[in-house]
């Protein structure tokens, strides 16, 4: 790497990465270790991006951009954090599966030492929210999700996830307490505005492995990556920039040769990484490359999905649970609730410091923030009668223009492979094509990605990073092996009839 002095100061690396997020720093840490040349430049002056945190200052604790989990099946963020020393950093919740609300009552959600998707059968059957009619009227979907294949996926992403569930025969009532929980937790829009494709993508390896666990960062989210993802890359003798925003990318409509800072440095680099949100990367885009291809045209199609989250430190211990979670109704305002006492070693003596999200937060755009901290205490205060604002000694309320992309209908089969039409650029983040909910272990899937193919590119041979994820399991995974071959002619034409009324519905 060389810095030279003229008009303008120029650096002239192996690759450039545009962000500091999960993406680009799992990048510029694989190319590094590999031993490639590599300048990480970042705008803001903190990394972490949308997973970044830091330190409250009228309390000390940290405090993340909003609250996060980690899943047990998040295999590449896992290798980053092994990578980095990190992962026992992760607390897990490893004594049951996840705590619905309904008012002040606890519905536990609890996984069985049974093979997928039979691991979760007694927690549905014995939910008393949805008679037994209304819980058999989700089996066929659950029998198509198990026998699914990816272009299956692409097939549904045109349909909208509630017409597609009715269609297939889910009660209303079902999808009322099952599917609309899911979708809003996990894909971020209600169910109207979800693609069919990616939500029965994540239910089939939903219900297509057994063990799953939350897992939480003990203090600051970002501290589980960043500082050491910073120190790493810099130990092999490579650079982190902070505070410097890449305006342009150098280079011509065919190829790009480095990229622009808005103090007029310059980058120069065999290969480009813009690891951005989408609309990030629509404003540094070429016009010719818009007008020429789909992937820079599809970049509007990424709408942002704004959050709330909100965090309150309380006078008192008001509960044990780490996270409980409501049950879905559209006109609740938070989804997902953490007590970082009940997390973070070392403050199981420490009051409550509650966190959550308010996901897909128009419904809270002409609130103040007072009014988001009452009404947040509120809802709290529904499970947890002894929480009130006269408890409350400190909030801080986070308000985030873009936690993932929404995934509505038409918008899969848009995320693009982390290769470019254009000459040696790559793109890497939640957003690209990984075939997983957009989310940090995407991100981190995609950095993976792109060092692999970098470095293969560079001639300097193909390492192995990306964790490929397991096939579905037990009985789901019996059943997506064979499902063209279910023994009996009765049940092979009952399967045939489902996947032909999806078709029909994917043609209609
Ligand atoms: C409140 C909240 C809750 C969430 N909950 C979860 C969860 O529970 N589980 C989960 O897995 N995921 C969750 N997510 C999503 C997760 O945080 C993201 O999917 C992930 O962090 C995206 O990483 P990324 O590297 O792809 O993008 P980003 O983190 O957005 O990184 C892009 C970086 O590029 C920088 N940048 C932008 N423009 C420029 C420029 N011109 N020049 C230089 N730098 C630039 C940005 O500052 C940023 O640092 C949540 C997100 C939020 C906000």
């Amino acid at each position: 790497m060389s810095v030279q002095s003229d008009t303008e100061e120029l650096t002239e690396t192996d690759v450039v990465v545009v962000g500091g997020g999960l993406a680009g720093l799992t990048t510029a840490l694989g190319l590094a270790l590999e031993g490639t040349d590599v300048v990480v430049v970042e705008k803001s002056p903190r990394l972490g991006g949308r997973a970044q945190s830091w330190v409250d200052e009228t309390t000390g604790d940290p405090v993340h951009i909003g609250p996060h989990i980690l899943l047990s099946e998040y295999p590449n963020m896992l290798r980053l954090l092994e990578i980095l020393g990190t992962e026992d950093r992760v607390i897990w919740q490893n004594d049951h599966f996840l705590t619905l609300t309904e008012g002040e009552r606890a519905i536990p959600t609890e996984q069985w030492s049974l093979p997928a998707p039979l691991h979760f059968m007694p927690t549905f059957i014995l939910d008393d929210r949805t008679t037994l009619p209304e819980k058999l009227s989700n089996f066929p979907v659950t029998l198509y999700a198990m026998q699914m294949q990816e272009a299956d996926v692409l097939r549904l992403d045109g349909m909208n996830a509630y017409a597609f569930l009715r269609r297939m025969g889910v009660s209303r009532r079902y999808i009322a307490d099952f599917w609309s929980f899911m979708c809003m937790a996990i894909m971020n829009v209600p169910i109207e505005l979800c693609s069919a494709g990616a939500l029965m993508r994540f239910y089939k390896r939903f219900i297509g492995h057994s063990g799953f666990s939350f897992g939480f960062p003990d203090g600051g989210l970002g501290d589980l990556f960043a500082p050491d993802a910073k120190r790493m890359i810099e130990q092999a003798g490579q650079q982190v920039m902070l505070e410097s925003e890449v305006v342009a990318f150098s280079g011509d409509e065919d190829r790009v040769t480095g990229v622009k800072l808005a103090d007029g440095r310059r980058i120069e680099a065999q290969k480009t990484v813009a690891a951005l949100p989408p609309q990030a990367l629509r404003a540094l885009s070429r016009s010719e490359w818009v007008d020429r291809h789909r992937l820079f045209a599809d970049l509007v199609h990424f709408q942002p999905c704004p959050y709330v989250s909100s965090f309150v430190w309380f006078d008192r211990k008001l509960t044990d649970l780490k996270m409980w979670a409501r049950v879905h109704s559209p006109n609740d305002l938070n989804c997902d609730f953490y007590d970082l006492s009940n997390i973070h070693r070392g403050w199981e003596d420490r009051p409550s410091v509650i966190t959550s999200n308010i996901i897909y937060c128009e419904r809270a755009a002409g609130m103040s923030d007072e009014e988001i901290v009452e009404a947040t205490v509120g809802e709290i205060a529904e499970f947890l009668p002894a929480a009130s604002m006269d408890r409350v000694e400190h909030w801080v309320v986070n308000r985030i223009p873009m936690a993932i992309h929404c995934p509505f209908p038409g918008t899969e089969r848009r995320r693009p492979p982390v290769n470019t039409p254009i000459g040696d650029l790559w793109v890497a983040g939640d957003w690209t094509r990984t075939g997983l909910p957009s989310s940090m272990e995407s991100a981190c899937m995609s950095g993976w990605m792109v060092a692999e193919q970098i470095q293969e590119d560079l001639g300097r041979g193909r390492p192995s990073l990306v964790v490929e994820y397991p096939e579905v399991e037990g009985v789901t995974g019996l059943v997506n092996r064979t499902s063209r071959y279910l023994p009996g002619r009765n049940l092979r034409r009952w399967m045939r009839g489902i996947r032909q009324r999806v078709s029909e519905e994917i043609a209609s």
